[in-house]
């Protein structure tokens, strides 16, 4: 079944005004200001006048098995399940464990971000976690990379975090160098995916690692870097220096504890020359989130959402940012990084995976490899045991 796409307003993320879109085999066949078909063969039409056409998100952390657990078993997350997904407009994700890789695993992970797959969106994963030396599956993080099909990287791996393993730069050299090779050798990215937590040397280990190594800087992509002001005036001199850095999105309620909002972050980053090729977000969805009194102290426990991920691009356009300057940290940067070339763009020959968008920029339709997930604002297809 071919589908074409009529008179949408395209943002490849480029915005490329009024353009007609055809869909063949997963793909996008054809993008052009009028489309005619005709012949004997089947196809569906979409009238998209009035919507906003952009790639699929692409969501560079997701903890699809489920995060958490910091708070004793009780505290560990549920798994993720495909509508939550598809709700988010999130058609391409990469899983990651976290703290726990004792009750959580990468066999897990693995069959999680395949099983995903399988129900309707291209999820992949990073072997690894917060510890270090790295738990793999086959026995070295370059076996991982080179002969498990998802894994594209290596992370999250903590570092300036009493959640971590405390590790050295030597050691930190040779995950990063294992992860370049086996990235090499598989044709994959093999980025490191790299948690910073609150500890004060912040990026202290990461400069000192490009600093003696010849390690390309997009060889780690480093998350969390709004978690706090200092850490994020950090990041900004390590990003301007050619650092790739991944703002959180599903931790906004931190704001008033001293989190950087995403908006605010990007806009400064743009304003300081770093291009945004180097900038992502991503949602730590199914994280857990501690939830604090008036006074600052833990009372509880929340879900980070995938859902964030979208709501603060909408936050970045209502404080007056282009939907084309924000776009690429949602779509081709991430998806550039994690060399995943089929994904993050809307071209002839590219995946179709993309969404429709009313003119408040909710979801209105949502494919993924030329397969309606969502349409009209309604759910199509469910996780295998959603009801
Ligand atoms: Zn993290």
């Amino acid at each position: 079944m071919l589908t074409l796409i009529r008179n949408a307003n395209l943002f490849a993320p480029a915005p490329l005004g009024l353009r007609d879109v055809l869909i063949a085999d997963g793909r996008i066949a054809a993008i052009d200001s009028t489309i005619e078909l005709s012949g004997s063969f089947l196809w569906e039409e979409l009238d998209a006048s009035g919507k906003i056409l952009i790639p699929g998100l692409v969501d560079s952390l997701v903890h699809i098995t489920g995060g958490g657990g910091e708070g004793g078993p009780h505290t560990r997350v549920p798994p993720m399940q495909l509508s939550q997904a598809v709700n988010a407009g999130v058609t391409t994700l990469i899983g990651a464990l976290g703290t726990d890789s004792v009750s959580r695993s990468l066999e897990d992970l693995v069959a999680k971000a395949r099983a995903l797959s399988t129900e309707g969106i291209s999820a992949y994963c990073h072997t690894g976690s917060y510890q270090v030396p790295v738990k793999t599956l086959t026995g070295s993080i370059e076996r991982d990379l080179l002969l498990v099909d998802v894994m594209l990287g290596t992370g999250e791996i903590a570092v300036a975090d009493n959640r971590s393993s405390q590790p050295t730069l030597e050691e930190l050299k040779k995950i990063v160098a294992a992860s370049r090779v086996g990235g090499m050798l598989s044709g994959k990215a093999g980025t490191v995916l790299i948690h910073m937590g609150d500890a004060p040397d912040q990026l202290t280990l990461l400069d000192a690692l490009f600093a003696s190594t010849d390690l390309p800087k997009r060889q780690l992509q480093v998350t969390h870097i709004n978690r706090s002001a200092a850490l994020f005036e950090k990041a900004i001199g390590f990003a301007q220096r050619g650092g790739y850095v991944d703002f959180t999105t599903s931790t906004g309620g931190l704001m008033k504890w001293g989190e950087v909002s995403c908006a605010e972050g990007l806009q400064r980053l743009l304003q300081e020359g770093v291009p945004v090729s180097q900038i992502t977000f991503s949602s730590d969805g199914q994280a857990s989130l501690p939830i604090f009194d008036a006074e600052g102290q833990v009372v509880g426990i929340g879900v980070g959402e995938i859902s964030s991920l979208w709501q603060e691009v909408k936050r970045c356009v209502s404080q007056g940012m282009a939907l084309e300057v924000v776009l690429p940290v949602v779509t081709s940067s991430p998806a550039k990084l994690l060399g995943l070339s089929q994904k993050g763009v809307l071209a002839t020959g590219k995946d179709a995976d993309l969404l429709l968008l009313n003119d408040d920029l909710s979801i209105d339709g949502v494919m993924a490899r030329g397969r309606w997930l969502k349409q009209n604002g309604v759910l199509q297809v469910k996780g295998t045991f959603e009801s």
